[in-house]
């Protein structure tokens, strides 16, 4: 009795070891498909400004008077606001959580320490860029030793719209020239500043040094270089569109915007970018700050444009990064 008893219960373990070797498949996580995220700043959280914040907190630009205090730059003022991380390791640790579970890469521009822990934390999936906004911010030559020790993949963010300056001054030249030469990919910042940015941080910037078309004479200077429009140019559209028209290796991003206008307004931009052809142009970026949610939120935006097909979407949230940065797709199977 007690043998065939034993070897029945054997034969039944052994089968069911079986169908969970063969399921086990299913039982794990299925992978979410790669996106780029081709904006993402990384810098020391700040705790006196890191505070809470409302999406597409521009719909409603307040009244304000040159007498009274410059209105604030976020909005606070809504049901559910995104939480800010209180310190660096907070905010590593929900990047990291979220890249894994989103299956993320990301080009990031900042603080090379924190680069350099986000790398260590998710390798292969961090390509770390350096900006130059104006001459005072580093020498040509420190600019191209950055470049040239490997570490620096990217040209980003570049701004000097913020300086009062044409990305086409040529206080900026030699520094183009340089990434050019050394088949950088840039990112220069055009078009939106949020609410009063004049007013409020940057009183050199001006809404008319956005404009697309002031890019012209620099890439007429740089045939090789190739660069994209950081903000896609918002809300300059028929500029981007007749930029983009006139240069065909510029791509855009739609970082920043796609989180901070109201919802209709976004996807009108994006619809008509769409609409004139680009769509194999546009690539995702979040312009990620300090809210970590703030990844989820903006891709939710993409996912959610009933206009786009399912391989629209696929190039912008990733195959058109992969074919700007010269990327091995293969390393993301
Ligand atoms: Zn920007």
């Amino acid at each position: 009795m007690r043998t065939p008893t034993l070897r029945a219960y054997l034969v039944r373990f052994f089968l069911a070891a079986l169908v969970i070797l063969f399921n086990a498949p299913l039982f794990a996580q299925e992978k979410h498909l790669p996106i780029i995220d081709v904006h993402v700043h990384m810098m020391k959280v700040n705790p006196a400004f890191a505070s809470d914040m409302c999406p597409w907190f521009l719909r409603n630009m307040p009244g304000g008077d040159p007498t009274l205090p410059p209105p604030s730059f976020l909005n606070t003022d809504c049901a559910e606001p995104l939480k800010a991380a209180k310190t660096d390791q907070e905010m590593h640790d929900a990047l990291v959580s979220t890249m894994k579970k989103l299956n993320m890469t990301v080009v990031t521009y900042g603080d090379p320490g924190l680069i350099r822990k986000l790398q260590k934390a998710v390798p292969g999936r961090v390509i770390p860029g350096i900006g130059v906004s104006s001459s005072k911010d580093m020498t040509v030559k420190a600019f191209q030793d950055s470049l040239s020790s490997g570490f620096y993949k990217v040209m980003g963010e570049v701004a000097p719209q913020y300086q009062g300056l044409s990305p086409s001054d040529m206080s900026l030249d030699e520094y183009f020239s340089v990434a050019e030469k050394l088949n950088i990919p840039v990112g220069i910042h055009m078009g939106t500043g949020g609410n009063g940015m004049a007013n409020i941080t940057s009183p050199k910037y001006r809404a008319s040094l956005g404009n697309p078309f002031l890019l012209e004479d620099m890439l007429a200077r740089h045939p090789k270089l190739k660069i994209w429009v950081m903000h896609a140019g918002y809300p300059m559209i028929d500029e981007m569109i007749a930029l983009m028209g006139a240069h065909a290796y510029v791509y855009v991003d739609l970082a920043g915007f796609i989180w901070s206008y109201p919802q209709a307004e976004i996807h009108a931009y994006l619809n008509r970018l769409v609409q004139a052809g680009f769509g194999k142009r546009i690539m995702y970026g979040t312009d990620l700050l300090v809210w970590p949610k703030l990844i989820e939120t903006s891709i939710g935006v993409i996912e959610n444009a009933d206009y786009l097909s399912f391989d629209q979407k696929r190039d912008i949230l990733f195959n058109n990064a992969v074919r700007f940065f010269r990327l091995d797709e293969s390393k993301f199977k």
